[in-house]
């Protein structure tokens, strides 16, 4: 028996060296049951072989009783009790004569599984650091009139939505940071977003998150399916959060997960089939909105896949869903009319049209639309944002802190050429905009479209100083001025920034 008790003793040994090795790079990981996949938080202590491999008390318990009801035909020598899973000794305490080969014997060599390619043994879990910073501290979360301030640089217009969202958030940590359990539970404060396509809820969360320094998940309600359909599972989103969190799971906890396209997923009419992408899905989130535990797969989206899971309590994960809702106008102008026709006639029926009618939705319009009345239920802010004007697309080209205007001066200012643009050009960008119809996405791709030219012929002439963008330039009557470099003169290109430029490139020459 000494030589096994040897053999003890080498494994702890080099377990010692490695914690000395490698404790601090280690400090943030847990072992994970090579059988199980189960983490050290869960399952208590671990068994620890050569090479990192780590074995769960359940484990190798189950593997001693398989390894005991084995029928190994003699291969006991006499004086063994057969049960295979004793420490060797009789029940008198004596040396039982294990020395005919079993207890040396390799049924399996556990190390030759751990290929290059083979199943981590640590899962890239971060323990909770006992004494380490909360990551919401009661004292610091920003009060709302700050959140909106910090919000007002980025976002433009979308004054009430702003508000709504600095209070509804500020609720939520507040709630998250005493985490109180007594009788009076502060409801969570989940979200629901109507608005146009384009006009900033995204950008809402996206900045607010940053903000707050919380990890962010968006997703998609379109690619979510009921699970074991095609598609992401629900809880995928969940996933997501932990991978914006690195792993890390007390933050994620603490997350935000935004689902767009929410009305995507709004109750199909007359549906025959199963509805495993519309309902069935406000079903299947539920749970999540209202606070479940859910198993996640670390680093991976598939439950499928060899990799360790987590779980995550969604109780103070903050679900913001929002979606354009098309035709919710007119279902709440419907409701408008039938009540205003009860009272004072039809007169009032087109009175609404020139309003924000979107301003007046109320639950039952959103019932109306497909969405599950247990859904709506929990998400208690409802709030809607309004499309932008030509006003407010003039003002997001200049205005946000990492404006499009701004981000192509920098860039012009690295050739050391100052790009300037006329009143007139961001109007006729604004109108361009309007047109297209989706928001202020549409922006970028027109502005990309004209700097083009630009950004492609400047670097060839290193006396030009200043480009300036004319309305005309944008509408395709006219070309930019281009300002030459100490000089006070101006050239005015026809249409062309490449004639203005004056810079004899071989496609002009042609
Ligand atoms: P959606 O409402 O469809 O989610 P997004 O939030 O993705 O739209 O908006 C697209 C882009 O338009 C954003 O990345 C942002 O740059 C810009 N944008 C939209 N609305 C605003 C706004 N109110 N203020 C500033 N930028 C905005």
């Amino acid at each position: 028996m000494g030589n096994n008790d040897n053999d003890f003793k080498e494994v702890e040994d080099i377990n010692n060296e490695d914690k000395t090795d490698k404790e601090s790079k280690n400090a943030d990981f847990e072992d994970v049951c090579f059988v199980c996949r189960r983490p050290e938080s869960k399952v208590g202590r671990m068994n620890k072989f050569p090479n990192h491999l780590c074995v769960c008390t359940d484990c190798m318990n189950r593997m001693m009783e398989t390894i005991g009801q084995f029928d190994y035909q003699g291969m006991f020598t006499p004086g063994s009790n057969g049960n295979g899973n004793d420490d060797g000794k009789d029940g008198d305490g004596k040396e039982s004569g294990w020395d005919g080969g079993f207890p040396r014997f390799s049924f399996i060599n556990l190390a030759n599984l751990q290929g290059d390619g083979g199943i981590p043994n640590k899962q890239k879990l971060k323990k909770k650091k006992k004494g380490s910073e909360p990551i919401i501290d009661i004292k610091n979360i920003p009060p709302p009139h700050k959140i909106r301030a910090s919000l007002d640089e980025y976002v433009i217009g979308q004054e009430h939505a702003k508000k709504v969202i600095s209070v509804a958030v500020y609720n939520h940590y507040k709630r998250v940071a005493t985490d109180s359990m007594d009788s009076i539970e502060i409801e969570k404060s989940n979200m629901l977003m109507i608005g146009p396509t384009g006009c900033g809820k995204t950008y809402l969360v996206k900045t607010l998150a940053r903000l707050l320094d919380v990890p962010l998940a968006i997703a998609d309600a379109t690619s979510l399916t009921e699970a074991g359909y095609i598609g992401d599972d629900i809880e995928s989103v969940i996933s997501k959060l932990l991978a914006a969190a690195d792993n890390d799971v007390e933050r994620a906890e603490k997350g935000i997960v935004f689902i767009d396209e929410i009305d995507k997923i709004a109750k199909k009419a007359n549906a025959n089939s199963r509805d495993v992408s519309g309902e069935s899905v406000q079903q299947g989130m539920l749970k999540l909105l209202e606070g479940a535990d859910v198993e996640v797969p670390v680093g991976a989206s598939s439950k499928g896949a060899m990799v360790p899971l987590a779980t995550i309590n969604t109780r103070n994960i903050l679900f913001i869903c929002g979606g354009a809702f098309p035709d919710l106008e007119d279902i709440i102008k419907e409701r408008l009319t039938r009540n205003s026709l009860i009272g004072f006639g039809s007169t009032l029926k087109n009175a609404y049209d020139k309003e924000d009618v979107l301003s007046k939705v109320k639950v039952e319009d959103i019932r109306k639309f497909g969405m599950i009345p247990e859904f709506i239920g929990r998400l208690p802010i409802i709030f809607t944002l309004q499309g932008l004007t030509k006003d407010m697309m003039v003002r997001i080209l200049k205005e946000p802190k990492n404006a499009i205007l701004k981000q192509y001066q920098k860039l012009l200012e690295l050739d050391e050429v100052d790009l300037k643009f006329s009143d007139d050009a961001l109007e006729a960008i604004a109108e361009k905009a309007m047109e297209q119809d989706t928001g202020a996405r549409a922006l970028r791709s027109i502005i990309e479209e004209f700097m083009l030219d630009i950004m492609y012929e400047i670097p060839k002439d290193d006396n030009i100083g200043t480009v300036t963008i004319t309305g005309d330039y944008i509408r395709g009557t006219g070309g930019p001025v281009i300002g030459l470099r100490g000089s006070e003169t101006f050239l005015i290109a026809e249409k062309d920034p490449a004639a203005a430029i004056g810079a004899e490139s071989p496609e002009k020459a042609d």
